[in-house]
């Protein structure tokens, strides 16, 4: 008799012992669980040992999610870093400049035709501040949502010709010729900010002038496609882009020929303006390359309903 109270006390305080370690165990993972997520309502209904095994998938599940974040938030600080890094070397070259004809000129120099030219020098490096600025301030407008799109309806063709008339010295210094593909004699209605994609159309024309070939050819193609778009396609015969580069092509100061941009002018950003505008329209810009044989930059536009 006296052994079989033995066994009930023991086996009810082991009962009692697992059931306090139980809950103790549950309110610590709550405790933990609540530390993680603080906004979760859910974990108040959870008060079984049973429940644990729920909470250890979500936990998992939070983990790995955790994981994926740091991931990003790595990719984005080298981002940042690249980007700082580029930044830097493209002031760096023309503050040089205007710092050495600043100093030269400091001295003192005589012959006043020399002052002229350092003057002019000078004033070209400024210049070129400026245009990095330009371009950089609009890009950080666009990514953090602050420039607006001011659309209306215009004439896409016509901007395409006034922006072949402003080019039109720059091509035949290159001699390059600018051309339709074909004669548009209709309009063509869009529903756009009409000065952004004219910035579109001058940077791809650019584009097509600065790494075209001599005696090349930038032909500009207009094509009606289903559901009130179209599709305007700026194709030239230059050097072209090997495939490795299109996919970072669009990034701010990514460059095939780093040499070559910078003689050419360029900061680097032409592209990655033109694709924030475009995608700010909710439109898309595609390209095509063969090196040797040409490029093809093409994006989409809204037809006026109206
Ligand atoms: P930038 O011309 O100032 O260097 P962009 O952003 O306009 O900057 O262009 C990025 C790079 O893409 C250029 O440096 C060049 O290597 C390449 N690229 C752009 N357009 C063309 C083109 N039409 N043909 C060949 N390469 C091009």
């Amino acid at each position: 008799m006296l052994c079989v109270e033995f066994f009930a006390i023991l086996f009810l305080a082991y009962v009692i012992l697992s059931l306090s370690f139980e809950r103790f165990l549950v309110s610590r993972v709550k405790e933990l669980y609540k530390s993680l997520i603080p906004t979760t309502s859910y974990i108040n209904s959870i008060n079984q040992a049973e429940d644990i095994d729920i909470l250890t998938s979500n936990l998992q599940k939070l983990n790995s999610e955790k994981n994926l974040e740091i991931e990003l938030l790595k990719k984005e600080q080298d981002y940042r870093r690249e980007f700082i890094g580029n930044l830097a070397h493209e002031l760096k070259t023309p503050l040089f400049t205007v710092q050495g004809y600043v100093l030269t000129l400091q001295d003192g120099v005589k012959d006043k035709k020399v002052v002229k030219k350092y003057l002019k020098q000078t004033s070209k490096g400024v210049d070129r501040l400026i245009y990095i600025i330009k371009d950089l301030d609009l890009i950080t407008k666009f990514e953090s949502g602050i420039a607006t799109l001011d659309r209306k309806s215009f004439d896409i063709v016509e901007v395409v010709r006034n922006v072949f008339e402003l080019l039109e010295m720059r091509a035949s210094k290159d001699k390059i010729v600018l051309k339709f593909d074909k004669e548009y004699s209709k309009q063509l209605m869009v529903f756009a900010d009409k000065d952004r994609i004219q910035q579109v159309l001058t940077n791809l024309i650019i584009n097509s002038l600065k790494y075209g070939t001599e005696r090349g050819v930038t032909e500009v193609s207009i094509e009606v496609l289903k559901e009130n778009k179209i599709l305007i396609r700026i194709a030239d015969n230059g050097e072209g882009i090997d495939e490795q580069h299109l996919p970072r092509l669009f990034e701010r100061f990514y460059r095939v020929d780093k040499t070559r941009s910078r003689n050419q002018g360029g900061s680097g950003l032409g592209l990655a303006i033109v694709k924030h505008i475009i995608e700010a329209h909710d439109e898309k810009i595609f390209v095509e390359s063969k090196v040797r044989i040409g490029s093809e930059f093409s994006f989409s536009l809204t037809l006026n309903q109206d």
